[in-house]
């Protein structure tokens, strides 16, 4: 649909927001949290005119802040109790992390990037959100203090099943990541038996830019 230059930010929205219905992403406090969030505060300003298109965009580190409607569909597949305790893994510009603040009761969020764990930072304490909490660390070994977690949503492609943050996962815990060493990955989700054993279901096909080993060594 052509983006009309003069429309509003409320249009824009508006607009953007059917594009994510007419897309399957239909749970009422995902829209809200969608709806409410200025997404054009996590770009850069290079590109912040095209803030409120369903696309991905790049932020700082060579990395890029994820599609609307993946983003949507991600938190929709997690089903997040208001009660949850949330582990994401890569921060990145912290819009997902925003949306994952307003649907849960606490959100662990881990970033290897210092510049963009900083960035993310700042947009939280300007937003006054008070139940985000930053790591600055390897997000592929998860959060081992405050394990167990309710629910986890990993924002970085894995090569293969995330073990180490499966084990991180209460017995009935949702796991939400994108799996695959390719350019295209296959968005899959997790769901513990109860019993030690998961429940594994194909959603759609992401890219995503790759969960890499260790913290970076460049800013
Ligand atoms: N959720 C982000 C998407 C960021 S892109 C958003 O809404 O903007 C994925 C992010 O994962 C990047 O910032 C990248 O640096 C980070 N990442 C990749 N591997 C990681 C790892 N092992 N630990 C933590 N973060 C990682």
């Amino acid at each position: 649909m052509a983006e009309a230059e003069n429309d509003t930010p409320e249009t824009r929205m508006a607009r953007l927001i059917l594009a994510l219905r007419s897309q399957g992403v239909i749970e009422p406090k995902v829209l809200s949290a969608i709806e409410t969030t200025n997404r054009p505060m996590f770009t850069q300003a290079l590109f912040r005119e095209r803030a409120f298109e369903d696309s991905a965009l790049p932020i700082a580190c060579g990395q890029t802040i994820s599609q609307p409607f993946v983003v949507g569909l991600m938190t929709q597949a997690l089903k997040i109790d208001k009660r949850d305790r949330v582990l994401e893994i890569g921060t990145g510009s912290g819009y997902q992390t925003t949306i994952l603040s307003k649907v849960a009761r606490l959100v662990y969020t881990v970033e290897r990037y210092r510049t963009l764990m900083k960035e993310a930072e700042g947009r939280f304490k300007e937003l006054g959100l008070t139940n985000v909490i930053t790591r600055f660390g390897d997000g592929g070994e998860g959060w081992p203090e405050q394990a167990p977690f309710d629910r986890i949503m990993v924002t970085a492609a894995a090569p293969g099943e995330p073990k180490a943050l499966l084990s991180q996962l209460k017995p009935t815990g949702v796991l939400v990541a994108p799996i695959g060493k390719g350019p295209v990955q296959v968005l899959r989700r997790y769901t513990g038996d109860g019993q030690g054993g998961f429940q594994i279901e194909d959603l759609i096909d992401v890219r995503f830019v790759p969960l890499l080993d260790g913290v970076a060594k460049e800013l």
